[in-house]
């Protein structure tokens, strides 16, 4: 039997970063479920297909095929046979993804995949359904949350550090929304599992919270290893 955790949570919250740490300190396979419904964002991008037309995604769905593979330990997401995992971070993308990922055409195929890379591997995934839908039966559930201002700020400080032009309430508009559409879609929205453990990281720093997790990860493993 492989061990999963699985980390929740809205977008901003920090899950990657500590996802990924965790991952290395506990030697499972880091998995990041958004990056794939953004490799799929691409596709459309690339195609022309409208976000709001369901029938248009659901036929460009057959069309993609996303696969998964490790190369120094990072994921790499493949769009049908190409490596798109750089381009997979930009506004753009991310807009993409957050809208088409309400369609059950969409989130069936990811939600397979996802499976399938847990049954190979003890693996720590991240995204917004796996305590709920993807892994019911992780032995640990976190649900990652900072307010919308904590969110904001760091967002804004990330890209300022990058150099980047950046408005803070166009930002902080832009989590709101997602936020929403997160929450609000009819399957599989944002939500803390009943099991989930909920940590709010608005005022811990990264190294704090990850502490703070291996300390719950490694209690919930002596209670499934009894
Ligand atoms: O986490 P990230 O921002 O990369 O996710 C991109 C988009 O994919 C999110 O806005 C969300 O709508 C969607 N997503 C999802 N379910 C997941 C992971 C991501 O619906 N498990």
């Amino acid at each position: 039997m492989n061990y999963s955790i699985a980390i929740d949570g809205p977008a901003g919250a920090g899950k990657s970063t500590i996802a990924k740490k965790i991952a290395k300190k506990m030697n499972y396979v880091y998995v990041d479920t958004g990056a794939m419904y953004r490799a799929m964002a691409v596709y459309f991008n690339r195609h022309g297909i409208h976000a709001d037309n369901e029938k248009e995604i659901d036929s460009a769905v057959n069309d993609v095929d996303i696969t998964i593979e490790y190369i120094d330990g990072e994921q790499q997401v493949f769009l049908n046979g190409e490596n798109v995992t750089a381009l997979l971070r930009t506004e753009e993308t991310g807009k993409m993804a957050s809208k088409t990922s309400k369609y059950a055409s969409v989130r069936t195929k990811l939600v397979e995949l996802q499976r399938k890379l847990a049954t190979i591997s003890n693996v720590v995934m991240d995204g917004r359904d796996i305590g709920t839908t993807v892994l019911p039966d992780a032995f640990c559930k976190i649900y990652l949350t900072a307010s919308v201002e904590a969110r904001t700020t760091r967002r804004y400080n990330e890209l300022k550090q990058k150099s980047v032009i950046c408005d803070f309430n166009e930002i902080k508009s832009d989590i709101e929304k997602r936020d929403y559409e997160d929450m609000n879609r009819k399957i599989s929205p944002l939500k803390q599992a009943e099991d989930a453990i909920l940590l709010d990281t608005s005022n811990m720093g990264i190294e704090e919270v990850v502490d703070r997790m291996i300390t719950i990860i490694q209690s919930k493993k002596l209670e499934v290893d009894k």
